[in-house]
């Protein structure tokens, strides 16, 4: 870790460093690199001048990511954050010590994560900004700390303290901890394959951060995967192995095992093409099935699912219901009648008609639906001569998918491969033609090749 001039080992607050880990990980001779990340100082939040500041309220709606736990079940009181900014002042600061900083003195050789750089970055790459946004956001109910989100910093303590006075209801402000910058390892991912594993050592998988990807959510989905596979392994069941189609996890696996990365990997819905099926909305409906099918849900789980069902059905038939533009103007849409009957589902494509129309024409949908399941069913309408279209990609996709490439595969024998396309199809190893193909650099005619040697292979 680094601040200034200082050099501290260890791991996150109040933990050790992995440094045994990590030297066992190197023995290994596996293919490993630096990343770096860093924090902003906390601060005491007794001594900001919230008055002067414009406040960020929580959300009002009390949304939650689970489904489970039923009403009321986000319970926690909601704090609110507030906003400042950055000036002329600030940014003087900041540049007049930049010498002090470890990211620009060339003590941190790692690439950072490009969607949350620090203070210093933003300096210098958008230097013709007059500001930045930062907004105040409280660590938690029964602290004082507040986490000055869009400041993070490795320049020394005192600096810190310095520009973070500049700010707007700062100008008394005590830092409790200063900021920091890491620098930590990961290994390549494409020594991995699709359930996680090291190809390199039988029984061993990685999830998270060591893969080098950049936040909590990312490892958190890794850590889901990776673990379901150990388990599937140690226990010599089916694997768990999701789809560019079905899952962002399935993107992000695919990303990593096949590209690798140059920088930390953020999950952005941006590199998924089919986001027309990867809602939020339908997440449920996409993956329990899944889990269902590998014996990975709960008991609480599979009884909401089972009940869900249910009530799907029945808002599904309620959607067919066959009307005219008059019975939808009756219940107080403002349209026109062009004497056509539709059924609901379709109706709900038009933009004239709203969620209260439909629960009015279709009393039985407000019974089935929780406003969940409402929602979807109402995208999946909305969406679905989209998602038609998409699906037909997506049974290409499959039918590439469906052609496995052999493990042992001699690239370098195979003619009519560049020696870059057979280097990065090396590291790669990818199982499919169809992942072969989303490989960078791959070409139409490389995997012409690859399907050659494939048969004489299988000959
Ligand atoms: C300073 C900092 C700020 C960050 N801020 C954000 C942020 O604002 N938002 C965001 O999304 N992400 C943020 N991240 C990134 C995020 O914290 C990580 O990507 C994520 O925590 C990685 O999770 P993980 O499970 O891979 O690793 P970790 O969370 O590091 O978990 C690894 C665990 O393994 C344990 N361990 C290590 N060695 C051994 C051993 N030999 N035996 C047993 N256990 C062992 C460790 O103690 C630790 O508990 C930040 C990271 C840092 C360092």
């Amino acid at each position: 870790m680094f601040r200034g001039a200082e050099r501290i080992e260890g791991g996150r607050i109040d933990e050790h460093g992995a440094s045994q880990l990590a030297r066992q990980l190197r023995e290994l001779d596996l293919p490993m690199g630096r990343l770096k990340t860093g924090t902003p100082a906390r601060l005491d939040g007794r001594t900001i001048d919230w008055s002067a500041l414009e406040e960020q309220p929580s959300d009002s709606e009390h949304w939650t990511m689970s489904f489970l736990g039923g009403e009321g079940r986000q319970s926690l009181p909601q704090l609110r954050c507030a906003i400042t900014r950055t000036n002329e002042h600030t940014h003087a600061i900041i540049r007049d010590n930049l010498g002090q900083s470890p990211l620009f003195s060339g003590d941190i050789e790692g690439r950072g994560p490009r969607y949350c750089p620090s203070i210093e970055d933003k300096i210098i790459r958008f230097g013709d900004r007059d500001g930045h946004q930062v907004f105040l956001e409280p660590e938690g109910l029964d602290t004082h700390l507040v986490y000055p989100n869009g400041l993070s910093t490795s320049l020394p303590a005192d600096v810190q303290r310095a520009f973070l006075r500049t700010l707007p209801g700062l100008a008394q402000v005590e830092v409790a901890v200063p900021g920091y910058a890491v620098e930590y390892d990961h290994i390549d991912p494409r020594a991995l394959d699709r359930r996680l594993a090291l190809r390199a050592m039988q029984g061993l998988f990685l999830g998270g951060q060591i893969n080098g990807t950049t936040g909590y959510e990312e490892a958190a989905a890794q850590g889901l995967l990776a673990g379901a596979n150990a388990a599937a392994h140690a226990r010599d069941l089916a694997p768990l192995i999701l789809d560019r189609a079905e899952s962002y996890l399935g993107v992000l696996v695919d990303d990593l095992c096949l590209q690798g990365i140059t920088e930390p990997y953020r999950m952005l819905t941006a590199r998924a093409e089919f986001r027309l099926r990867l809602r939020a909305d339908n997440a449920a409906t996409r993956l329990t099935p899944v889990g269902r099918e590998l014996g990975l849900l709960g008991e609480e789980r599979e009884l909401w699912w089972h009940e869900r069902e249910v009530r799907r059905e029945e808002a599904v038939q309620a959607l067919g219901a066959v009307v005219g533009a008059d019975i939808l103007r009756a219940a107080g849409a403002d349209m026109k009648d062009d004497g056509v009957k539709r059924p609901l589902h379709e109706w709900a494509r038009f933009p004239a008609v709203t969620v209260d129309h439909l629960l009015e024409v279709a009393p039985a949908l407000e019974e089935a639906g929780d406003g969940e399941l409402l929602d979807e069913l109402i995208q999946d309408a909305v969406y679905a001569p989209y998602v038609e279209r998409q699906n037909a990609e997506v049974r290409a996709l499959r039918a590439n998918e469906a052609i496995g490439l052999p493990g042992d595969l001699d690239y370098g024998a195979i003619g009519g491969l560049s020696t870059e396309m057979v280097e990065r199809l090396t590291l790669a190893r990818p199982e499919t033609l169809g992942a072969a193909a989303r490989i960078r650099g791959i070409t139409p005619a490389a995997l012409a090749a690859l399907l050659v040697a494939i048969r004489q292979h299988a000959a």
